[in-house]
């Protein structure tokens, strides 16, 4: 008896651990390296800093939608921006510091990837850029059903 319940709980935890690998692999190395590591993809490789068709942006880790098109504005530094998250629930906020200077970091506040950076220069009316990696971003058309071609 004694055996066999511990085989079980060896079972589970296997299974529990195979199914985290299997939910890891849908990332790409770079995906990983941002949400994970707190990488930052170099300017202008990203796929959505110059990205402007109207839509959500979802977390790449998640599937939490984070930002709007609405809200995102071509800020010049190639990574796509936004001014404001798509819910204020969305992103949380933790100060980072690196190299003596401060900067707020921005996480998906679903399963705390690493997003990029917020910082105070950005447009009306929020007055803030997020300054999102594009490999953190999942973007969905708005009005296109789950269309396959
Ligand atoms: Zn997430």
């Amino acid at each position: 008896m004694k055996k066999l319940r511990r085989r079980n709980v060896y079972e589970s935890s296997a299974l529990v651990y195979y199914m985290g690998e299997r939910k890891e692999r849908r990332l790409t190395s770079e995906q990983k390296h941002i949400l994970k590591e707190k990488g930052t993809e170099p300017a202008f490789t990203g796929k959505y800093w110059n990205h402007h068709e109207a839509g959500v942006y979802y977390c790449a880790g998640c599937g939490m939608p984070l930002f709007n098109s609405t809200t995102k504005f071509d800020s010049g530094t190639g990574w796509p921006s936004f001014f404001a998250p798509a819910d204020t629930k969305a992103i949380k906020e933790n100060e980072d510091k690196i190299l003596l200077m401060k900067r707020v970091e921005a996480k998906c506040a679903k399963c705390d990837g690493h997003l990029g950076h917020i910082f105070t220069d950005g447009p009306k009316p929020t007055g803030l850029r997020y300054c999102i990696n594009s490999a953190a971003l999942e973007f969905k058309k708005k009005s296109a059903p789950e269309k396959k071609r």
